[in-house]
Parts: structure tokens; sequence; C-alpha cells
């Protein structure tokens, strides 16, 4: 049984971020910047440029250049992956099995242009929870995005979206993510703060010219009833326990039952046109091991498309 769904189209793509520079150090923007170069955490003076610049979002460099910091400072804490190569479904998945520790990860929205942080800390399997600055349910591209990298072995992924403070205007969203990040690998709630967004930015670039990620300014905190605002499913599909995207080409084994994307499972165009116009049945992988697949490095392979 084939299946070709009108659901829109999930695109896998990079963002539309422009290449790093090459071989960059941090540059001085003030009397506060360490010129040291550090080859683990270089911004280009674009970079701290435009971090600088209220009216602007923030980018991959900076996101990442924030996580790195986060990443050196909590040992214990997986994720915080190159937010590029999470936007490309290209970095190596975090299978749910092997996650023994919290994972946090920013991921860029590239449907709504939006930064969020993901997180399985508190999280039963096949759960996530979203933090995102404006409680925005995530494009259908962000959810395969994150369910690409948060490899879940249940039928279907369930994400929360969490009950934080809402930011004013539409530009900050990149340091609340990454706020939220350095909250959760505290091992504090996101939920319970009220950040102070007009130190924000300030804040950040003294933390990335300190090469040190300080817990961002509050105005208050809070204690709230509700943390959940929403939950969202998606169905899990195929060795790549990833969604269905629009337009993508899907096949049914006749013997589990379960759905496989054509491309995971090596099926020809001209084999799978064949399955579609007869009767013909199909088995996956699993069910007839004669192709000894190891569905694990076929998803992983996957990814890196
Ligand atoms: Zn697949
Ligand atoms: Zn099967």
């Amino acid at each position: 049984m084939l299946f070709d769904c009108y659901r829109p189209y999930l695109r896998r793509t990079t963002t539309a971020t422009p290449p790093r520079s090459p071989a960059s150090t941090l540059t001085a923007i003030g009397d506060d910047f360490d010129v040291n170069t550090d080859t683990t955490f270089a911004l280009c003076s674009a970079d701290m440029n435009a971090l600088a610049d209220e009216s602007q979002c923030l980018n991959d460099n900076i996101i990442n250049a924030a996580q790195q910091l986060l990443t050196r400072q909590y040992t214990s804490v997986s994720g915080l992956k190159d937010t590029v190569l999470v936007a490309a479904s290209a970095c190596d998945v975090m299978l749910e099995s092997d996650i023994t520790v919290n994972a946090v990860q920013v991921v860029h929205d590239n449907g709504k242009q939006h930064w969020l942080c993901v997180t399985n800390k508190h999280c039963s399997a096949g759960h996530l929870r979203i933090y995102c600055s404006l409680q925005m349910t995530p494009s259908v591209q962000c959810l395969a995005t994150i369910a690409n990298l948060f490899r879940m072995q249940s039928p279907s992924l369930t994400v929360d979206i969490m009950n934080v403070v809402r930011q004013r205007g539409a530009v900050d969203c990149g340091l609340f993510a990454i706020a939220y990040a350095d909250i959760l690998a505290r091992d504090q709630h996101p939920c319970n703060v009220n950040l102070d967004q007009l130190q924000m930015r300030r804040h950040l670039i003294r933390c990335l010219a300190a090469k040190h990620i300080t817990p961002f300014p509050v105005t208050k905190f809070r204690t709230i009833r509700r943390h959940v605002v929403r939950s969202v499913v998606v169905s899990l599909y195929c060795v790549c326990r990833s969604t269905h995207s629009s337009g993508e080409k899907m096949l049914q084994c006749d013997q589990c039952r379960e759905w496989f994307h054509q491309r995971c499972v090596a099926i020809s165009d001209e084999m799978f046109e064949h399955l579609a116009r007869t009767t013909a049945n199909y088995s996956c992988p699993r069910c007839t091991g004669v192709n000894n697949v190891d569905h694990e490095q076929l998803g992983a392979g996957n990814s890196d498309q």
C-alpha cells in the first residue's frame, strides 16, 4: 500500500544563514571585549555587530557560540548541537535509548523565522518540552527537524508548549532561547522567571566576551499553576522515526503495517511505481531481514541527506 500525503511539504533544508567567516576571531565592540583568539569560539565582527543591533535577530553563529559555552560549563547536559546542522538534519541524532542525561537544544524554526529551545528534561518517553518566548506551535518543518534530532521509538511525538513569560516584539527570540537553555542547564525552570528583556542583549554580549554564560537577569520570579499552554502530537514513521511530509513517497509494509519513506528503505522509483500499479506485497527490511539493514545506521544516513 502506498501513501501520498496532502499535508504541507516538510522540506529538510539548511537555513538561509550565510556561510561562516573563515578563521574569524572575536572582535572587540566597546572596551569590554576580549580580543584573544579562541579557535573553538570564533565570531566575526559582523556577528558581534548584529548582536549589538537591537533591531536584529540573533544568527546561528551567535547562538552556537553561546551553546558552545554552555557545553563547556555543563558537561552533563547533552544536545547543544550546531543549529545549522540541526536545521539540515545533518548532525548526529540523539537516540532516545542513548540519552542518559538531559538534552537541551536551541532550534531555529525556519517556517516561522523564530528561535526556540527544546528539551527532554522532565519528560516521559515520546515527549519533549518546547520553551518558546512567543508560545507558538512550531511549524511542521520545525517539528520534523525536532523529531529527526530526538530519535524517538514511540509511535508519536508529543511536544508540550511551555507557559513561559512572552517576549515583547519579535527580534529577541534568540536571546530568550539561549536564556532558557542556560536555565535548563542549571536545572531550573524557565517558566518560573520573568526575564529582564531590556538587559538580555547586553548580558549575552558580556557573557560572550567573558567566555562564560552567567544567569540572565530577571525582573522577578513567579509561581504558575499551568505549565503547559498546549500540546502537539505528531506521528512518527519508518526506520528513521521521523514525520511524513507532503509529497514524500511512503510505502506500508504488508507484514508489520508500519509506513516507510521510500528513500529510507532504498526502493527505486521503478519499484515504487510497480508496487503502486500492482497488488504485489511489500515487506520492510525489518520484516524480511534479508537486507540485513542496520536501522540505526539507515536512520543516521537519512539524516545526512
Ligand atoms: Zn524514513
Ligand atoms: Zn515490516
